[in-house]
Formats: structure tokens, C-alpha cells, sequence
């Protein structure tokens, strides 16, 4: 994928004010702090696109980011930061509910998990939701730079076998570092924004 325009067009609350026009939908989720605004900015040739390490507790928006003008990025605001609110979680619940449940331009969605880590009960709970809802999911497993190669293999097991992740969704092992995975990730998003 060649990146010739990426820019952010609407920071969202609520259904009216989702872009307007058909254009395909790939979302981003994964809990705070995994890496998915250096995923973004790396998949997008950027420095500083998506904030990295923005502080949990800001308001919490669905950003869309308009790329090539065909196709949008929507970065999903991080899950599993322990000192948010019970209002502000169900806030959050209810804003992706709506989101992923009532967008037909959402073509597929982006789980952002730590290779490092065992995947956690909000990351297999955001998986079950996703499968649940039969929306095509991609796993980026990153932080690659952070585990030896010799162990990626038993790394990706336990990814793999954690969230149960079903026939046809795709794991991909990935480093914002040193861009390890970027082109596998594009060629499965691609298949999704054009397929
Ligand atoms: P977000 O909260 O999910 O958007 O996470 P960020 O993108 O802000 O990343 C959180 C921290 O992890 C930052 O300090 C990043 O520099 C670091 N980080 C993110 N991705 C990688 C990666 O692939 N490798 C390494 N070594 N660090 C990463």
C-alpha cells in the first residue's frame, strides 16, 4: 500500500457525526498503552498521526482518519485502563457497541494484543465480542522487537490459543520499531478495503 494522503477528518462521540459516504471502515482496538498509535503511525508513514501514550481519561473519541480518500482508519480509544470511571466505561461500552454493531461501512476490525504478554480478559473479551458479532478480525501481535526471535514461534502460540482465534481471521506478528509485519498487515487490510 502506497500512503499518499492520511489525515484525521473527525474526532466522533456519537452515530451523526460518523463520516457520511460509503467508503470502507477498518477499526482499531486494543487496550491502553499496547501500541496502537505506533501501529497507526507506522502503517501510515507517520510520525505523530495517532497521539502515542495519550493520557487515559481524555475525552473519548472514535478518530477517523481518511487515507488516500478511499478508505478510513477508525482508532478505537484504548480498553483496560484500571482507573477509569463505571460511567466512563460504559460510555466507552456503549460507543463501540454502536459502532461496531450498526456500520455497515466497517469492513474489518484490527485487535491490537502485546506479544510479549498472554492475551488479557479485556482482550479476549473484545475477541469474543468481535466473533460474536461475526466481524472479520485481524491480530496484530506487536512489540516483536521486545522478544527474542528464537521465541516468537511459542509467543504467537499462546496469542493464538488464549483468544481461540477462529479459522480465516489472521495473526500477524508486528513491530513499530523496525516495521517487521507492516506489509503482511497491508496486503490482509487491503483485502478487506478493496475485496
Ligand atoms: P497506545 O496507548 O496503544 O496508543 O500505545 P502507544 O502507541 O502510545 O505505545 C505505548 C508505548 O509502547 C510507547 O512508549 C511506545 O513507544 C511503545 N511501543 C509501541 N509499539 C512498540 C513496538 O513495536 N516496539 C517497542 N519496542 N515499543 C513499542
Amino acid at each position: 500500500m502506497k500512503v499518499k494522503s492520511a489525515e484525521i477528518v473527525i474526532s466522533a462521540v456519537k452515530k451523526a457525526q460518523y463520516p457520511e459516504g460509503d467508503l470502507p471502515e477498518i477499526a482499531l482496538a486494543g487496550r491502553s498503552n499496547v501500541g496502537k498509535s505506533s501501529f497507526i503511525n507506522k502503517m501510515l508513514n507517520r510520525k505523530n498521526l495517532a497521539r502515542t501514550s495519550s493520557k487515559p481519561g481524555k475525552t473519548q473519541t472514535l478518530n477517523f482518519y481518511l487515507i488516500n480518500e478511499e478508505f478510513y482508519f477508525v482508532d478505537v480509544p484504548g480498553y483496560g485502563y484500571a482507573k477509569v470511571s463505571k460511567k466512563e466505561r460504559e460510555k466507552w461500552g456503549q460507543m463501540i457497541e454502536t459502532y461496531f454493531t450498526e456500520r455497515p461501512q466497517l469492513k474489518c476490525v484490527v485487535s491490537i494484543v502485546d506479544v510479549r504478554h498472554k492475551p488479557t480478559a479485556d482482550d479476549i473479551m473484545m475477541y469474543d465480542f468481535l466473533k460474536y458479532y461475526k466481524i472479520p478480525t485481524i491480530i496484530i501481535a506487536t512489540k516483536a522487537d521486545k522478544v527474542p526471535k528464537g521465541k516468537w514461534q511459542k509467543h504467537l502460540k499462546i496469542v493464538k490459543d488464549t483468544l481461540n482465534i477462529e479459522k480465516g481471521d489472521h495473526l500477524i506478528l508486528f513491530s513499530s520499531e523496525t516495521g517487521q509485519g507492516k506489509e503482511e498487515a497491508w496486503n490482509v487490510i487491503s483485502q478487506y478495503v478493496y475485496g
